[in-house]
């Protein structure tokens, strides 16, 4: 094994420089989903791509930017059964703007000393290179790959993959598999490989209410017209109460708590608190919890009802007296296992309902479940594996992170066990100006998923 660990890093090495071609050409296409700034031309250039590493690839609808799905058959053992692993990855990126705050062009992958510079290169278009170098290095040293592979890219992750759950329900056949490799990984501040083993759902909302059709004059309305802004207000309050209790009814109902195995990877994780604390200026954590196991566990599975923003009446210079005839707020829910989005909307609606709030309207701006992998999974346990092989490190397990991502139709439809290897690291401005990766993360990104491959085949 360790062979054939040296020599995939001898075939990487010598590739590279051809490889981080490939990156500069995908970065070199802008891919912009919440813009629909060219995903078609990036969705060809990624079936392109694909078919020049000697892939099939189909451009597929999704109600949405079309999935290019992608497959390559592997050897066959004596039986003639030959294991398959997906790779779920996407090709859109988040709006490079603020403009000036780049200091080399978004779309134009440029090398600053062993840094790469490019909207995308970490997340995600770095990883979809990594994937095909790794496939690249695996095919040259074993001479064929040792497993079918198939690849789901989408073109929707950055607006919240409205289209991924039922994409995959429609398409079981087509992308059944046995393990899936997920669209990021990386490493900690401390440099320690990192393994997300699950993630928090979410239920976007925008809470409305219009109480007149023009806002009117404070002194003429003040006292007799009903105020939008306090409606809203009155409303928000009966979400949650001061010691962080969501009130609303049922609200709990399905949240299943972590196991003893998760309390034990929390238990292990790095305590970043008092970095955190520092970072944003906090006076302290709610329900004055400190650090530790009691923080971790509050941080990845307590459901949250969080604020996102309020916008009523007027809030320019000096002062207005006015009465504002609407108010509304964004609101997101974190849900933990087992709760889901249709749920929890359904059951804010009959919560407002019954608190006298059925004017205040709702609006669902999507969502997705919660879901995470057995940490003692067999496939869990290689990428584990191979990480300290590569790392020369133990990985740092989280058994669920607080973010959320599409990862439920894959775990729980598709029945995978999906882990996570890349090329991520805390400075990498992800979502912000100046993105980058690091060369040794990015190398070392490739060595993991391909070993991950070699084994994967093994087992
Ligand atoms: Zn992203």
């Amino acid at each position: 094994m360790n062979d054939i660990n040296q020599k995939l890093d001898q075939q990487i090495n010598e590739r590279l420089d051809y490889w981080i071609g490939q990156l500069g050409r995908l970065c070199g296409q802008p891919s912009v989903s919440t813009q629909n700034w060219g995903i078609t031309e990036c969705a060809d250039l990624v079936a392109t791509m694909l078919e020049e590493q000697g892939y099939t690839a189909v451009i597929m609808p999704s109600g949405g930017h079309p999935v290019v799905y992608g497959e390559g058959d592997g050897r066959t053992t004596a039986d003639g059964e030959a294991k398959t692993l997906l790779f779920y990855l996407h090709y859109d990126v988040q709006p490079p703007e603020p403009l000036d705050l780049w200091e080399s062009p978004p779309f134009e992958l440029t090398r600053r000393g062993d840094k790469f510079f490019a909207r995308g290169v970490s997340d995600d278009k770095g990883h979809v290179i990594t994937r095909l170098a790794a496939l690249d290095a695996v095919r040259r040293v074993l001479g064929d790959l040792p497993c079918r592979v198939k690849f789901v890219i989408e073109g929707e992750e950055e607006i919240g993959s409205p289209h991924m759950p039922a994409f995959v329900v429609d398409h079981q056949e087509q992308l059944a598999a046995d393990a899936c490799i997920w669209e990021f990984g990386s490493v900690d501040a401390g440099g320690a490989p990192t393994q997300a083993l699950g993630m928090r759902g979410i239920c976007y909302v925008e809470l409305t209410v219009e109480t007149a059709v023009i806002d009117a004059h404070s002194g003429l309305g003040g006292s007799i017209f009903p105020n939008a802004a306090w409606r809203l207000v009155w409303a928000l309050n009966t979400l949650k109460d001061q010691n962080e209790r969501i009130l609303i009814p049922g609200f709990y109902d399905n949240v299943v708590g972590p196991s003893a195995r998760d309390l034990e990877l929390l238990d292990k994780l790095p305590d970043h608190s008092a970095k955190m604390q520092e970072m944003y200026g906090l006076s302290g954590f709610v329900r004055g919890v400190t650090g530790g196991l009691a923080l971790q566990r509050q941080a990845v599975f307590e459901p949250t009802c969080t604020i996102c923003g309020i916008t009523t009446g007027y809030q320019g210079p000096g002062l207005k007296t006015v009465l504002p005839a609407k108010a509304s707020a964004k609101v997101d829910f974190r849900l933990v296992p087992d709760q889901s989005p249709e749920e929890i909307v359904s059951k804010l609606r009959a919560h407002l309902d019954a608190q006298g709030f059925s004017d205040v309207q709702v609006t669902y701006h999507g969502g997705g479940r919660p879901a995470k992998v057995d940490p003692d999974d067999p496939f869990v346990q290689i990428a584990n594996e191979t990480a300290v092989q590569v790392y020369g490190r133990e990985p740092v397990i989280e058994p669920i992170i607080g973010g959320s991502g599409p990862n439920y139709p894959f775990i729980h439809v598709l029945g995978l066990p999906v882990v996570s290897a890349g090329i991520g690291y805390p400075g990498g401005q992800v979502h912000a100006p100046n993105e980058n990766i690091r060369l040794e993360d990015f190398i070392n990104g490739i060595r993991h998923t391909a070993y991950i491959i070699a084994r994967f085949a093994d087992g």
